[in-house]
Parts: structure tokens; C-alpha cells; sequence
């Protein structure tokens, strides 16, 4: 079982995300586990400091390595260097990966979900204010990922499209599993496991308003020719890798 360990300074931004839908559905079945850690629990001191100001100068605050440092340790259960877990690892023990958000990361996609989705522990650093002492990407994280080229307030909601993104690739948790079969390509390119989107459709055939708008879903789809509709999804395909 795959188990996520969100270290954060908001954890209430996830109450509602992990009470809803799929995700909940599938944290009650226990296919996934889902941890959200306050960061301010690895602080000492009595305004529980996570953030200092930035060396060279600035606007802004940086967050504190130690804090980060004391967290990832104690949710490894163990404070080895990088290179002695890896070797550990090898040889069987416990698959886990340390994630740092950041703009500057490797651009997050389906291939690194299928990676991730073959841990047991995926540990998520999200940073806050103006970044994370480098120290973190240097020496904690095992990944700095970014979610895409443009720049949020937190790592918090790329922590939940990560996780959301590695979830669904579990057995069962989006309910039936022919649903994920059914999109993944005959041919994956690079090694990859891509899936196959395309347009769809649902009722009413014609759709219209007041407004005389006249809405027609393509004729194909519903001529129940699955040849056709299958070269029709494929023309119009896109594959997600
Ligand atoms: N100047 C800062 C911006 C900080 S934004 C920097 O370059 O890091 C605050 C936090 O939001 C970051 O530390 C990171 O954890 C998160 N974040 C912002 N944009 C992101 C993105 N595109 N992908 C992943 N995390 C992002």
C-alpha cells in the first residue's frame, strides 16, 4: 500500500480534499494512506519559527531548513544519508521518495505518477512565502518537482494533484479497473504507460437553449459503429505520457 506524508504549514487545506469523492472512498478501503504533517510540530522554540529572513537580502521570508530536516527524519523513522537508504532499498527494504515543490522543479507528469504509484512511502514538502532554504533540494529532497511553469502561493495544491495523480493509478481506487485498462495505449511510447484522452459526449443528443443555440454531438458516436467511433477517437485523440 502506497502511504502519503504531506508536510505542510496549512494542513486544514486538506480536510475537504481527503473527505470527498474517490480519495475518501479509497482512504476508508484502505488502498491509500494519507498523512498531513504540520510543520510546526519539528519547530522548539515558543513562536514555533518556520521561516527566517532570506541571506543576501530580499523581500520575503524563507523557510527553515531544520524544521523540514527534523520532519522528513522522524517520518522516515530513520535519518540516514541519501546514499545509504538508496542502498538499503536495493536490497529490498522500504521504496521511498522525499518531494520538494518548487517553480524552478522537473516538470511533473504521467510517467513520474507511474513511478510514484510504485513507492510505499512518498514523503511531499510543500513550500510556502517566498521558497525553501536550498539546503532542502540539495540535501533532502530525492526530487524537486514542479507541477507546471507558473507560480502559486503554496506546494499544497500540487501536493494534492501529485497525490491525486499517483491514486488513481492504484488498483481500485477509481472504482473499475477496466476504466484505467480501457485508456492506456496498445503502444507505449518511451517506456511509458500514457493514457488515451479524447472528446466525449453524454445526453442530450441536441442541445438548445432560448438562445436558439443548436448543439449537435458528432453524428459517429451515436451510429453505434464501434469502428467507426474507434477511428473517430482516434483521429481525435491524445495521448498523456
Ligand atoms: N520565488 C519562490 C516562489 C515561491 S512560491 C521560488 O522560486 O521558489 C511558494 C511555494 O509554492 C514554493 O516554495 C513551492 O513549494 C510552491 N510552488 C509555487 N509554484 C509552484 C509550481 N509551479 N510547482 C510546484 N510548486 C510550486
Amino acid at each position: 500500500m502506497i502511504k502519503f506524508g504531506i508536510i505542510t504549514i496549512f494542513p486544514e487545506i486538506f480536510n475537504s480534499y481527503l473527505s470527498e469523492s474517490l480519495i475518501a472512498r479509497a482512504l476508508k478501503k484502505k488502498l491509500i494512506k494519507i498523512k498531513i504533517h504540520n510543520l510546526r510540530d519539528w519547530t522548539s522554540d515558543k513562536h514555533k519559527t518556520i521561516d527566517d529572513r532570506p541571506f543576501g537580502g530580499g523581500l520575503g521570508m524563507i523557510m527553515k531548513v531544520e524544521p523540514i530536516f527534523k520532519a522528513v527524519s522522524d517520518l522516515r523513522e530513520k535519518s540516514l544519508p541519501r546514499s545509504i537508504r538508496a542502498k538499503r532499498e536495493l536490497a529490498g527494504g522500504q521504496k521511498s521518495k522525499v518531494i520538494l515543490f518548487s517553480p524552478r522543479g522537473k516538470k511533473f507528469n504521467q510517467k513520474m505518477a507511474y513511478q510514484f504509484s510504485r513507492l510505499n512511502h512518498l514523503i511531499m514538502i510543500c513550500g510556502r512565502y517566498e521558497g525553501v532554504d536550498e539546503r532542502v533540494a540539495k540535501y533532502i529532497a530525492d526530487d524537486v518537482i514542479s507541477i507546471g511553469d507558473y507560480v502559486l502561493m503554496g506546494g499544497e495544491l500540487p501536493a494534492m494533484i501529485v497525490m491525486e495523480t499517483v491514486a488513481r493509478l492504484i488498483p481500485g481506487v477509481i472504482g473499475k479497473e477496466q476504466l484505467l485498462k480501457e485508456r492506456i495505449p496498445t503502444k507505449p511510447g518511451r517506456g511509458g504507460r500514457g493514457f488515451i484522452e479524447y472528446p466525449q459526449y453524454t445526453r442530450p443528443e441536441l442541445f438548445f437553449s432560448k438562445k436558439g443555440l443548436n448543439w449537435k454531438v458528432p453524428k459517429i458516436l451515436l451510429s453505434g459503429n464501434h469502428k467507426k467511433i474507434e477511428e473517430w477517437r482516434k483521429k481525435h485523440k491524445k495521448i498523456i505520457e
